[in-house]
């Protein structure tokens, strides 16, 4: 369960900022097309950021995101919106880099793209939506900027006073990136949210973003008037034209020119009905309670679930009874949470966000092992959710059931391959295993996986003092090794980059 009470507002909104704000510090003039090699600050007038570049830096930039308190580490939501971009970018050109989605805990409307393929979308963005066609209208709007590298190409509205800022930035994510216990590593993130506001992608770049977007929207089989009526909604409550009093208008200047484009494009084509999943009900209520910024507005959320849940049917009945679940739970009202659960359940409803609360619940109700057996039946009947996996590990380790818990995750591993949360809980049970060694191993995995090399070849060094085999220790030697020339290059790049 989230924590509740305990995020500044602010934050979330920092990263959208950051990459115009990068884009006019370094790319100033419109640059040309082709990639011309590494850029530096003193003679970047020509030149646009490499694909490489681009990654390393969004990558440093997550580093930092992904601790910031707005960044949402939930794998259903994340697997969700990933497989919306996974359908939206199938036909991309081929050297887009891979888009990774992840949420943003904010009740604006908003949803940005970062260097490298990163894509953050705000809680209030798919809380705002209407149906999944507007979601993926919007998601195909920000993947139109990946596609079109308006990062790298530097496309945006231009503001001299943004210039020290972002030098500013990048100096504290260069010495971020060499000492990992920095407090500069905290700062750099939260420090674009000080950058000029207004910042957003030219309006050429929106265009263009609009044009890909749609392309990508109607190859997916999505309704494409999903984009000209969310962005049509968000134009009216914002004041007509050119309004900044949303986040996202001001990062995406929206204008009747381009809403008339979209809706020109929708009539072009023949408009597939496609019909909600199940699943966007279930996401955006569990979005609607993460975004809750106090108790009061929990209970807001709850009373608005429940009377949903009197005023609908079907699934979006269950989705406003699993949200008051949810809810509940995180009032630490187990009872009223176990009722909505059974409510949203009735007439044999399943799905996998409510087999994962139903895990949970036997949780709250501190039964850990009804919770694994629970979490297993879940996870064979919907192997493809990672979030069963997660279910299943977390209720092993409740239960004390240590061993089970590493034998389980070494085969998620090589089944999931990228998803580090898999290797801090090896890690935790690993140490109440007392096997040091491999506690070590697996937290230097979890940090090199979430870009924190510095961290990671601390762990690998106290590993490796602590084993006392040959074979292991320069198994360890070669990982160090590898890791230090990556966090070297890394280094290099960004401060070439930084100046
Ligand atoms: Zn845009």
């Amino acid at each position: 369960m989230p924590n509740p009470d305990r995020f500044p507002s602010l934050r979330g909104k920092a990263a959208a900022l950051i990459l115009p704000a990068l884009l006019s510090a370094f790319v100033p003039a419109l640059a040309p097309a082709q990639p011309v090699g590494l850029p530096d600050l003193g003679d970047s007038a020509a030149q646009e950021l490499s694909p490489r570049l681009e990654q390393r830096l969004g990558d440093a930039i997550m580093v930092e995101a992904r601790r910031d308190p707005t960044y949402v580490d939930d794998a259903e939501l994340t697997q969700y919106l990933t497989g919306i971009a996974q359908q939206l970018s199938a036909k991309a050109p081929a050297d887009t880099p891979e888009i990774r989605i992840f949420p943003v805990r904010d009740s604006s409307i908003n949803a940005f793209a970062m260097p490298g393929g990163y894509i953050g979308v705000h809680t209030g963005l798919v809380v705002a939506t209407q149906n999944e066609s507007e979601l993926a209208g919007v998601m195909a709007h920000e993947i139109g900027h990946v596609v079109q590298r308006h990062i790298a190409r530097g496309m945006v509205q231009q503001k001299q006073d943004t210039l020290i800022m972002v030098a500013a930035l990048l100096a504290a994510l260069v010495a971020a990136r060499g000492n990992s216990q920095a407090p500069e590593a905290a700062l750099a993130f939260g420090q674009a949210a000080a950058i000029n506001s207004q910042l957003g992608f030219s309006r050429g770049a929106e265009r263009e973003a609009d044009r890909t977007g749609f392309q990508m929207l109607e190859g997916a089989g999505y309704n494409v008037n999903g984009m000209a009526s969310f962005f049509g909604r968000l134009m009216q409550t914002s004041g007509l034209n050119e309004s900044t009093s949303q986040a996202f208008t001001r990062t995406h200047p929206l204008s009747i020119e381009r809403m008339s484009d979209m809706q020109n494009r929708a009539r072009s084509v023949a408009i597939h009905d496609k019909a909600n999943s199940q699943d966007y009900y279930f996401v955006r209520a569990k979005m609607r309670m993460l975004q809750a910024a106090s108790g009061q507005e929990a209970l807001d959320a709850i009373r608005y679930f429940e009377s949903r849940a009197a005023e609908t049917e079907g699934i979006e009945r269950a989705a406003a009874y699993y949200g008051a679940a949810i809810g509940w739970m995180r009032q630490r009202n187990f009872a009223k949470a176990e009722e909505a659960y059974q409510a949203a359940t009735s007439g044999a409803r399943s799905h996998f966000m409510l087999a994962r609360l139903a895990v949970d619940l036997a949780l709250a109700r501190n039964d850990a092992n009804q919770a694994v057996t629970l979490a297993r039946d879940a996870y064979a009947r919907w192997p493809e959710q990672r979030a069963l996996a997660l279910a299943v590990a977390e209720s092993l380790q409740r239960a004390g059931r240590h061993a089970e818990v590493v034998d389980f995750l070494k085969e998620q591993t090589l089944k999931w391959g990228d998803e580090p949360r898999f290797y801090q809980m090896a890690a935790t049970s690993y140490s109440r295993l007392g096997r040091a060694v491999e506690e070590r191993r697996n937290m230097a995995e979890f940090y090199a996986m979430t870009g924190a090399l510095p961290a990671a070849v601390e762990q690998l060094q106290q590993a490796r003092s602590a084993s006392k085999d040959f074979y292991e220790q320069s198994q360890i030697d070669a990982k160090v090794r590898e890791l230090q020339r990556r966090e070297r290059e890394e280094r290099d790049l960004l401060k070439r980059f930084g100046g």
